[in-house]
């Protein structure tokens, strides 16, 4: 599949008269679009509500957006609690799915209401610890250890992961729990990541749902909600197949009747702390070429680096790039992308086909709408780029200006460097 920018060369080179490159835009439009889509595929289970990963975009402008839309936030930090506040997603629209939390951190989520999901079972003392009291209700993390694998297209291993409590400790986690006076309970598991396959979910729900099912039933506790959390990935490559949330949806509905409405579970929530498929590919960094050098290899330097989008040099992650103005343009030259840090994994890509640049030219590096922005540093001194948001009605606004060195020094306070600066 061809992938195609949400903006065009024409409208780029209005933007860039006010906000220069680099940036990270959005598209409203498709932000809605999906994750109505998503609330519809799910619309069958009548306590379904998606928590976005405020990690993957913790900008306070997308996270209004998703809550028109009826997401909460799932949040793993105080700073990501206190967006979810600002932007007035409280109580039990927080999911803390947090993982070797700090108590300052528990006590503030616990102060908006939050949802608690427990890492750990030792968590359950220091929690009652930190508040005096459990709440209500809280949800635990599952690992399962091992490997996971759906039919060869995916496999992770939980069993080299931090995360979650053994199953063996989930059932003596519950009845703790219990003793203590908790009245619901969730189970949470995040077992595989960016899976481009609609078996993901269905396989991942029959696991929780036939644990859920033993765990009420072994220890008595009421289980509220299975919480499917992340996980549903992207095509960042044009020939992947993006995932069908409506198919998915089915699925995961056809092994809900087969395994919870028997055994009397027919009420149960489901919950999901989708990140990389709400926001991923809705948005672009847009940078522009301002060099080209020929030594061993050809190499297009641009105004952006991996402090702005660090999946490439992490991760090896693939980002596909258009060249705007040239989408017809036949892909017959070979380029390595790169930006200025002083880092040779500092490529957004290697070996890339693309029609011939030059200098000047504005690239579109796509699906940076998930962990691209927030993943940022300032590695090298450089700074973060602003981020803007295009409207539904076409316009575009600024959601966030760039870094500027006086945000960089900021943190100086104990040098009086401001003064030094100002000669
Ligand atoms: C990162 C994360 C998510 C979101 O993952 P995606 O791959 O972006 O869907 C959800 N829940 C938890 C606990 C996470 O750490």
């Amino acid at each position: 599949m061809q992938k195609t920018p949400f903006v065009t060369k024409e409208l780029v080179e209005e933007i860039v008269k006010t906000y220069p490159t680099p940036f990270h835009i959005y598209d409203e439009k498709g932000i809605r679009q999906n994750a109505l889509a998503l609330k519809e595929a799910f619309a069958w289970n009548k306590g379904f509500k998606e928590y976005f990963a405020v990690k993957a975009a913790p900008n306070p402008f997308l996270l209004q957006i998703l809550k028109e839309c009826g997401c909460g936030c799932d949040c793993s930090s105080l700073t990501e609690l206190m967006l979810s506040e600002a932007v007035g997603v409280i109580g039990n629209s927080i999911m803390f799915s947090s993982n070797d939390t700090p108590s300052e951190e528990y006590l503030y989520a616990a102060k908006l209401g939050a949802i608690i999901n427990l890492d750990d079972i030792t968590h359950i003392e220091f929690l009652e610890k930190t508040l005096g009291r459990l709440p209500e209700t809280v949800c635990c993390r599952y690992n399962p250890g091992g490997t996971f694998s759906i039919a060869n297209s995916i496999m992770d291993h939980p069993g080299q992961s931090k995360y979650g409590f053994t199953e063996a400790q989930l059932f003596e986690g519950f009845r703790m729990l219990k003793e203590k006076g908790v009245k619901n309970f969730g189970i949470h598991a995040f077992l595989a990541s960016n899976t481009v396959t609609n078996e993901y979910y269905p396989a991942l729900a029959r696991q929780l749902f036939q644990l859920a099912v033993r765990l009420q039933r072994e220890t008595g506790a009421h289980i509220a909600f299975i919480n499917l959390s992340g996980g549903i990935g992207i095509p960042y490559r044009p020939d992947q197949e993006p995932n069908d949330i409506r198919l998915i949806g089915e699925k995961v509905r056809q092994v809900y009747e087969e395994i919870l409405v028997p055994a009397g579970m027919g009420e149960v929530s489901l919950c999901t702390e989708l990140g990389r498929f709400m926001t991923g590919p809705y948005g672009h960094l847009i940078t522009k070429v301002i060099h080209q050098k020929h030594i061993h290899k050809e190499y297009l330097g641009v105004d952006a680096c991996a402090a702005n989008l660090m999946r490439p040099a992490m991760y090896g992650a693939y980002h596909h790039i258009t060249v705007l103005g040239k989408e017809e343009a036949p892909c017959d030259h070979l380029y390595d992308v790169v930006g200025a840090l002083c880092e040779n994994n500092d490529k957004f890509a290697i070996d890339r086909r693309l029609p011939e640049t030059f200098p000047g030219d504005l690239l579109v590096i796509h699906d940076t709408g998930a962990h691209g922005f927030s993943m940022g540093y300032n590695y090298n001194g450089r700074l973060l780029s602003s981020e803007l948001l295009l409207r539904e009605d076409g316009s575009v606004q600024l959601i966030r200006r760039a870094q500027q060195p006086r945000d960089y020094f900021a943190t100086f306070d104990c040098f009086p460097i401001f003064e030094k600066l100002k000669g």
